[in-house]
């Protein structure tokens, strides 16, 4: 099932790994799981992992990553988890050095890249799917990578809540957790942890929400210097659109934060009526069913109308 791509890894002596901007619990958790694994094959491993929050310090040396690396010098790299080669943390220029390429994802939609692609929607995340591929490789899984795995699944699956999750997800979890992954530890702090500076970013979250179409939609902004002046970074601003789901008789949340350069982000979370992936790719953007988002760059109001309407005639 994976034997070119077993190859591929087999032909390679030096090897990078990354993911996709913006990194999420899944797109750090497959590409160390596979850092690891790769390391016991006696590989020369890099992982470049573009600028992550920092709730995700605490995992086992989650620091060794690099900032770039001069990919010519490579012989494979592996995306993780990104479903557009745009999205990966190498740019274009240095993309086109890469000698092979490597692709491993899950989103529905993508835009297929790399001289092997394994793309599985179907599978509840790129970490379950980097399980299949160690255990295919016969690569020895120890504690470390274990716990990678399961918080990879773990978030990607909103702890094991989202249709994604499979009877056989459950079976892998399982023995990630015979296998020593610290999983107690990753749910109390990716969980059950929130920087109080967040719960601020939540209150304005709530001030600011509108609601549309009996309920069924709930909108949010928060601008850039309301965000910047409670202290958190980029990738602190997020995890606000579940907030707004979890309300009773919301079909799609959806919530916009500034950034400093002046475009806004979308983040979009449905209960399942709605097919988020299809709007966002209206908008140049992408994601899974429930789950997708975008950027806006031009004026927010009129960006606003323009999803406001894509979602209306979905919904009605
Ligand atoms: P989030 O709302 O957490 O930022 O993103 C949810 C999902 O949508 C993620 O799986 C992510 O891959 C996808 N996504 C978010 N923003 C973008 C984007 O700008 N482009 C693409 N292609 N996918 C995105
Ligand atoms: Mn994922």
């Amino acid at each position: 099932m994976f034997e070119e791509g077993k190859k591929l890894i087999e032909e390679a002596k030096t090897i990078y790994i990354t993911a996709h901007i913006n990194p999420d619990g899944d797109a750090i958790g497959s590409t160390y799981a596979m850092y690891f694994a790769l390391k016991k094959l006696n590989k020369d491993v890099h992982v470049i992992m573009p600028a992550y929050s920092d709730i995700f310090e605490f995992l086992p040396s989650i620091s060794i990553c690099e900032k770039s690396i001069d990919c010519d010098k490579y012989d494979l790299l592996i995306g993780m988890d990104s479903s557009d080669y745009s999205r990966i943390a190498v740019s274009k220029e240095e993309y086109d050095k890469a000698r092979k390429v490597l692709m491993i994802d899950h989103h529905q939609k993508s835009n297929p890249y790399g001289d092997v692609r394994y793309i599985y929607p179907d599978i509840s995340s790129t970490s379950e799917l980097v399980y299949d591929i160690i255990s295919y490789l016969n690569i020895p899984i120890d504690n470390v990578m274990a716990s990678y795995m399961y918080m990879g699944i773990m978030t990607d699956t909103g702890s094991f809540n989202y249709s994604n999750t499979s009877a056989k997800t459950h079976m892998v979890v399982a023995d990630l957790i015979n296998k020593g992954a610290d999983s107690t530890n990753i749910c109390k702090m990716l969980n059950d942890t929130i920087k109080e500076a967040k719960l601020f970013l939540l209150k304005k979250t709530i001030e600011n929400m509108e609601v549309y179409f009996d309920s069924k939609v709930r909108y949010s902004y928060v601008d850039y210097d309301t965000i910047n002046s409670l202290g958190l970074d980029e990738e602190d601003a997020e995890g606000m659109t579940n907030y707004l789901r979890m309300v009773k008789g919301t079909w799609v949340a959806i919530y916009v934060r500034g950034k400093k350069d002046g475009s806004f982000k979308v983040s979009m979370r449905s209960s399942g009526q709605v097919d988020l992936s299809k709007i966002a790719i209206m908008f140049n953007g992408g994601g899974h069913p429930r789950a997708a988002g975008y950027t806006i760059t031009g004026d927010l109001e009129v960006a606003k109308n323009k999803l406001l309407n894509a979602i209306e005639a979905v919904i009605k």
